[in-house]
């Protein structure tokens, strides 16, 4: 079993930054160690005053494989992961084919992920109309959630789900425990006329907040009504925020993420013809992202996912420029981390609010923060090292993603993985990736459901 020492003078331990030295047996955090120790028999490396803190956990990531992998696949996206400084992923139930709607849907992933796996990786079941029988199955299994949408999902095989199908399934969710993940758009006709099919501004009014907020008010209905963990995925509209406020304050069984590219980018700088930008919902307002970022202090957001969704150029339109042919999804795995620091930097929100929205909350949120998330003894060895004040500008020959077109190309970021280990191996370490297939596949542990009976 190896062992070694890794030492920082700015460990993210408890809440702040503090010197230590974490000493690594296996796969494990076997100690860890107030300021510098050493060992003459354990190798011993000093990350000087880099940031170490645990590996981000990314719970919304579209990976495409099987039956997409043009689009992605898990080889490219846990290395683009790893070399991002994410050490856990969890992977949606689309935009694979099938669909991960079925018990043998999910094996069929599963075995999709052997010899790739870079990071550790796990996955949601989906609720479409006609599967409600699956659900416990899935669960049964390991899913860490059931994923629905309330609006066209872009994929027709996924289709949309209504109050009545939820509340079929909402007793098996409440059984195991496990959070229903809704993609909070409820569709309506009230929308101007497009004229021009290249214009942002158009395709944002395509996509108005009410929108949202309809679909917001059902999501917190069905989790009053029936007392299950229901989560907003990717929040975008902040005239939702008040509800959202008002309900958390009632009960911890709601839970909101929202996306870098939601607080980094603002409409008013997305030019026409661009689909890169393209996502559902859309990127909105200056204004409006300022209080999406604000709620990261105020706790409203419990944790920043990526929603990795990235196509193929033809099928992102890129050349057309048409925002309405286009595959709505942002690609953008590998550079969460440096994308959120950059744009916290500038809004002057503290790392220390931060960092446990890309580590803790998303451990806590997915049932793993007895093992993920914090940098504790016994707890796995996902670790990231990483530099805080470097820029660097975002190159192509960065990327890992399978396709490199990102809306964040050219870009100056701010902040630079250095190193990441997962389950206690050094997989990336100064711009290099140094091991492969250190992911393990996760399950939730679902096996013994709580008894509400
Ligand atoms: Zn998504």
């Amino acid at each position: 079993m190896s062992d070694f020492f890794i030492h920082s003078t700015r460990c993210f331990l408890n809440g702040s930054f503090k010197e230590a030295t974490l000493y690594i047996k296996g796969n494990r955090i076997e100690r860890i160690f107030e300021g510098e120790k050493r060992l003459d028999s354990v190798t011993f490396t000093s990350y000087g005053n880099k940031i170490m803190m645990p590996g981000i956990i990314d719970a919304h990531v579209h990976i495409n494989e099987p039956g997409r992998t043009l689009w992605e696949g898990f080889d490219s996206a846990t290395k683009a992961a790893a070399v991002g400084g994410i050490t856990t992923l969890i992977e949606m139930p689309l935009n694979a084919s099938p669909v991960t709607s079925t018990l043998p849907a999910f094996k069929q992933k599963k075995v999709a992920t052997k010899g790739k796996l870079h990071v550790n990786c796990g996955f949601y079941g989906g609720i479409v109309p006609h599967n409600t029988e699956d659900i416990e199955d899935l669960l049964r299994f390991g899913a860490f959630g059931i994923k629905g949408f309330l609006s066209h999902s872009g994929i027709d095989e996924f289709p949309k789900v209504d109050k009545k199908v939820l509340s079929t399934i909402a007793p098996i969710l409440k059984k195991y425990d496990v959070p229903l993940l809704l993609h909070c758009e409820l569709e309506d006709t009230d929308v101007p006329e497009v004229v021009d099919t290249k214009s942002y501004q158009e395709y944002l009014a395509s996509r108005p907040q009410r929108w949202e907020q309809n679909a917001i008010d059902l999501a917190i209905e069905v989790q009053k009504e029936f007392d299950i963990k229901v989560h907003v995925v990717h929040l975008s509209a902040s005239d939702a925020i008040d509800k959202l406020i008002q309900r958390k304050l009632e009960t911890r069984k709601l839970t909101v993420e929202t996306c870098p590219h939601y607080v980094y980018f603002n409409a008013e700088e997305i030019p026409d013809a661009s689909p890169i930008y393209k996502c559902a919902p859309p990127i909105r307002g200056k204004e409006n992202n300022l209080l999406l970022l604000k709620g990261i202090q105020t706790g409203l957001i419990d944790f920043i996912g990526s929603d990795h969704s990235p196509a193929p150029p033809d099928v992102k339109q890129l050349e057309s420029g048409d925002f309405f042919k286009a595959w709505g999804g942002i690609s953008g795995l590998q550079f969460s981390l440096p994308v959120m620091n950059t744009k916290c930097f500038k809004e002057a929100i503290a790392l220390e609010k931060l960092i446990p929205l890309l580590t803790e909350n998303p451990a806590k949120f997915l049932g793993l923060e007895n093992k993920k998330g914090f940098l504790k003894e016994g707890f796995d060895a996902d670790i990231v090292v990483w530099d805080d004040n470097e820029i660097f500008e975002l190159k192509e020959e960065l990327i890992q993603h399978r396709h490199k077109p990102t809306p964040y190309l050219n870009h100056k970021l701010k902040g630079v993985v250095k190193a990441t280990f997962v389950n206690g191996n050094l997989v990336f370490s100064e711009s290099e990736i140094i091991a492969t297939n250190k992911g393990e596949l996760l399950e939730r542990n679902n096996k013994k459901p709580y008894n509400h009976n």
